[in-house]
């Protein structure tokens, strides 16, 4: 059932594609009701930190159960991110790796290099203004 070698965003792509066809969801799995049903399981992904403060990376002190709790929302999440990219004719992994391209030269490592001590927040460059900001885009 575990991939041992790891899984590829095509083959996730793939197989939740069988999965729906299978049972009949492909005429359900619009790009609205993927994206609504993402956000839907973003908030099942919320509830797990919801009332908890700020917790460490690795999650140290985190029962097992919560653990693996968290691992199924964090796949319902990607399943249907995958979903939704394949509904509208993206190819995902193309897109992040072209976003990381953008991102590295919107943000070069030496505007972080004296400043590492610093939250990325703290030392990504900020807009002048509003309209530069892109107000509801993310970097
Ligand atoms: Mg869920």
């Amino acid at each position: 059932m575990e991939a041992e070698n790891g899984v590829t965003l095509e083959e996730l792509t793939k197989k939740m594609a069988v999965f729906g066809e299978e049972r009949g969801w492909i005429d359900f799995h619009t790009p609205r009701n993927l994206l609504l049903a993402m956000v839907g399981e973003m908030g099942e992904l919320s509830e797990i930190f919801q009332w908890k403060g700020e917790v460490p990376r690795g999650l140290s002190g985190w029962d097992e159960q919560t653990k693996l709790h968290l691992g199924e929302e964090l796949s319902d999440v990607l399943l249907y991110l995958v979903q939704l990219s394949d509904a509208c004719g993206i190819d995902l992994g193309k897109a992040a790796l072209r976003k990381i391209q953008l991102n590295a030269i919107k943000y070069p490592v030496h505007l972080n290099a004296d400043n590492k001590q610093s939250s990325p927040s703290d030392t990504a460059p900020q807009p002048d203004t509003e309209e530069e900001s892109g107000m509801g885009k993310n970097i």
